[in-house]
């Protein structure tokens, strides 16, 4: 931490409280948020903080997006907005700062730091989630474009997005060599629709949509990064950050239901006692609180290895796995001690239940994090 990025948490969460709190509940009836709070969101300073300002981007490093995604997720958003805007920011912006060349990075990015533009990524098929180097669709040649065909399901920002990545087949026969990137934007594709916006256990007010390509033409010039065949290389490199983001999230999971839950047996009796005086619920908490101060520990020091360009994929995967799956057994040990009141809506651990079942899905599962680490032993 810096002083400049205290100054960007303390700004964030102020903003975050005005403007997007009031909100939530209306978003997760909505199962989705305001278009226009990723405008406003673009205005606070919140979208794309690491892409440069030559780009429209905020100047900064992953550190500043970090912080605001921690902030997000602290105040209750993670599971709405935040999801996506980790996606829009941290995901698609950095896609194309990485990999796009200078015509699509002036194109597209400027509009993404404003909120103008909404990004997404469409890697998951119907049939192929894990297997990625099999999905379906396709993109055949056709003159100075591309004909987009196939189907994508459980996309984040599906129903809101404007630029969408998509993973597709430019060689059918050949394998992961046989895959790229190609960035539809919507504004401007017939052929492309939306499907239904999924209904989850949790994450309410983040859209999450089936996808279809019926012979979408693509323009050649939006092949990121003019070459083909790059793009499960292209997908690959960025992993380290994609599955550290998802560690973050976790470990701010955690730190919220230790403080929620202690302020609730603090004040709730049973058997004429605060429920802290009894020895379970001490012991619980010890372990809770350990729990999310070693993830914490690990999760920070991958972020320094991170910002000095030295986190390897498989140390990420470590942290990925095993923060989510303890998010999600911590944050089960704290609901309980809320006994009813733990499962009910109104209560904000019951949303950090719902919205942490998720963790161990996406971002690749916890079984292929496992497989990857296997690889190096
Ligand atoms: C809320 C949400 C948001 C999402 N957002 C996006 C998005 O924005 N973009 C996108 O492209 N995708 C997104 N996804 C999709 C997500 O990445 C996939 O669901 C995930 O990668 C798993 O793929 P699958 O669902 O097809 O499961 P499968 O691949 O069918 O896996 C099913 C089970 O088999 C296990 N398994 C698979 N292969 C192996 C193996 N070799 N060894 C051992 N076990 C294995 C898996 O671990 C899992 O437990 C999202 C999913 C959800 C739920």
């Amino acid at each position: 931490m810096t002083e400049e990025l205290s100054i960007l948490r303390e700004q964030a969460k102020r903003f975050l409280e005005r403007q997007f709190v009031p909100h939530r509940e209306r978003w997760d009836k909505a199962g989705v948020v305001d278009r226009d709070a990723w405008r406003a969101a673009g205005a606070a300073g919140l979208l794309c903080a690491s892409i440069p300002e030559a780009y429209g981007g905020g100047g900064g490093t992953r550190a500043h997006d970090l912080v605001i995604s921690e902030e997000i997720g602290r105040a209750g958003l993670g599971g709405g907005f935040g999801a996506g805007a980790g996606v829009h920011s941290n995901i698609v912006a950095h896609y194309l700062l990485a990999y796009g060349t200078e015509a699509q990075k002036q194109r597209w990015l400027p509009g993404m730091a404003t909120g103008d533009l909404v990004g997404a990524i469409a890697m998951t098929e119907p049939n192929t989630g894990s297997d990625l180097k099999s999905v379906r669709t396709t993109a055949r040649r056709d003159g100075d474009a591309y004909i987009l065909n196939g189907q994508k399901t459980f996309i984040t920002n599906g129903q809101n997005a404007d630029l969408i990545v998509v993973v597709a087949k430019t060689d059918s026969t050949g394998g992961a060599k046989g895959v790229s990137l190609l960035v539809v934007e919507t504004a401007n594709a017939p052929g492309f629709r939306r499907g239904r916006n999924l209904e989850k256990i949790g994450m309410h007010a983040q859209d999450t949509s089936e996808l279809f390509f019926d012979d979408v033409r693509v323009p050649r010039a939006n092949l990121l990064g003019d070459v083909e065949g790059q793009g499960f290389v292209q997908l690959m490199v960025q992993l380290a950050w994609e599955r550290l983001i998802c560690a973050s999230g976790a470990v701010v999971a955690m730190e919220m239901a230790v403080e929620l839950t202690a302020a609730y047996v603090k004040e709730r009796k049973a058997f004429g006692a605060p429920l802290l005086t009894f020895q379970n619920t001490q012991f619980k908490l010890a372990e809770a609180k350990t729990h999310a101060v070693i993830a914490r520990t690990f999760v920070d020091d991958l972020m320094v290895r991170l910002l000095a360009g030295s986190l390897d994929p498989t140390t990420a995967a470590m942290a990925k796995w095993w923060t989510t799956e303890t998010q999600c057994r911590v944050i089960d040990e704290c609901l309980q001690l809320f006994g009813g009141y733990g499962y009910m809506t109104e209560y904000p651990i019951a949303r950090l239940y719902a919205d942490a079942r998720v963790q161990k899905i996406y971002a690749g599962t916890n079984e292929i994090m496992k497989l990857l680490i296997a690889r190096t032993l």
